[in-house]
């Protein structure tokens, strides 16, 4: 998606070979605009599969899956993260560590929000090394739904995560695509 590498490009702060900070307009500020851009290319990627939900993991994914939810009509549900959280029955969990924070937090989705009827899109804003994704693939499973695909806003394909959902056989959509962050540089893939 052009417009987002474009921003990527001119507001993305490379902050190591392994990072990259969007707060300018993805995960703090917040472009309105490019976000509605975002759902849309979302919707038209995902169009036709028969979604009935979007999920995705507070606090940074909100904002593109409601985009995304907005334009195929479908509800939003974001995962919550807890520090410590004793198990309850009404709620699917699953344990993720965290990419940025290099710590590990219990996420949940109540489980009437959810269930083996629905067909889920998963939503995040980036994919570096799959554990979000794979802590929300949990959830999804646990409440018996399916999966038409996930949406990535940015993906780091030099980390892992990408590699290890295409080998479980999910269709992963991301729409900038970075092959490098070495030299302080954006490289993209594509
Ligand atoms: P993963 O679980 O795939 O290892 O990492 C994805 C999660 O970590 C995303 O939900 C995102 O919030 C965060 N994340 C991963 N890499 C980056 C990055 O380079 N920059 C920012 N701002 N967040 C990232």
């Amino acid at each position: 998606m052009q417009a987002l590498k474009q921003k990527i490009q001119a507001e993305g702060i490379v902050l190591s070979e392994q990072v990259l900070k969007v707060d300018a307009f993805l995960n703090h500020q917040i472009d309105p605009a490019l976000m509605q851009q975002i759902g849309h290319e979302f919707a038209r990627r995902f169009a036709g599969q028969g979604i009935s939900k979007i999920v995705t993991i507070e606090a940074s994914g909100i904002a593109p899956a409601i985009m995304a939810g907005l334009e195929l009509g479908v509800p939003v549900i974001f995962a919550r993260k807890y520090q410590s959280l004793t198990l309850k029955d009404d709620l699917y969990t699953a344990k993720v560590f965290s990419f940025t924070k290099q710590s590990e937090s219990t996420i949940a989705i109540s489980a009437k929000h959810l269930s083996a009827s629905d067909h889920v899109l998963l939503i995040d804003d980036f994919l570096a090394n799959g554990h979000a994704a794979k802590a929300l693939i949990e959830l999804i499973q646990q409440a018996g739904a399916s999966i038409a695909g996930i949406g990535v806003v940015i993906e780091k394909s030099f980390q892992s995560g990408r590699a290890e959902l295409d080998g479980r056989g999910y269709r992963v959509e991301s729409l900038a695509r970075i092959s490098s962050l070495q030299g302080g540089r954006v490289s993209f893939l594509d």
